[in-house]
């Protein structure tokens, strides 16, 4: 069952308010006609209706694939959970976490290992500050696709997949690495950087 929560912003061009009726929770098993529109973007994007600019909004989520056993939380709070009932549970900060994780894990991938490959991949191609993205599996080699913008564009950069197994190999012969992932965590760029010290 949908449940909806409205919600009020501030057009930031105009001032006036932009209300939303948001979802509390998706559930990709219930409501599948959700997900293009969540990975394009277009869910948040809301128009002014005084203005007419379309801005992109953001309020606390639940994303949960019951097929996959995976829960997204959307979030800019840190929130704890205990019990996560055996889903794979990750806190998202902004909605452009939440369209990757869910690129992620619809590949069949684990995060843990794409953000180390991640870091590997710009360490390799000299470019420690790009922000990659996961954007896709590419080709019958399943290269992995990232993508991050540079001078207002968005560039591509892809790797073998046996980089990302070679991470993901790596994660598995570290077993103190898994009891960083437990509960609701945030895997991202900084969790990468804290295996690393
Ligand atoms: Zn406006």
């Amino acid at each position: 069952m949908a449940t909806l929560t409205r919600h009020s912003f501030r057009c930031p061009a105009c001032g006036a308010e932009i209300v939303v009726q948001g979802h509390d929770l998706i559930n990709v098993r219930e409501q599948p006609e959700l997900k293009a529109p969540l990975i394009s973007g277009e869910l948040f994007l809301q128009t002014c209706p005084q203005c007419g600019r379309r801005h992109l909004v953001t309020w606390p989520l639940v994303y949960l694939d019951p097929d996959e056993m995976v829960l997204l939380m959307l979030s800019d709070k840190p929130l704890a959970m205990a019990d996560t009932g055996g889903y794979t549970a990750r806190l998202v900060p902004r909605v452009g976490d939440l369209i990757e994780k869910v690129k992620i894990f619809d590949a069949g991938l684990d995060d843990k290992a794409v953000e180390l490959c991640k870091y590997v991949t710009k360490q390799d191609a000299g470019k420690p500050e790009a922000d990659l993205r996961f954007l896709r599996l590419d080709g019958a080699d399943n290269e992995i696709v990232f993508t991050y913008p540079a001078g207002g564009q968005m560039e591509l950069l892809a790797v073998g997949f046996n980089v990302y197994e070679d991470c993901r190999g790596i994660l598995a012969r570290n077993p103190s690495v898994s009891g960083r992932a437990q509960g609701l965590a945030i895997i991202d760029e900084a969790w990468v950087s804290s295996l690393l010290r």
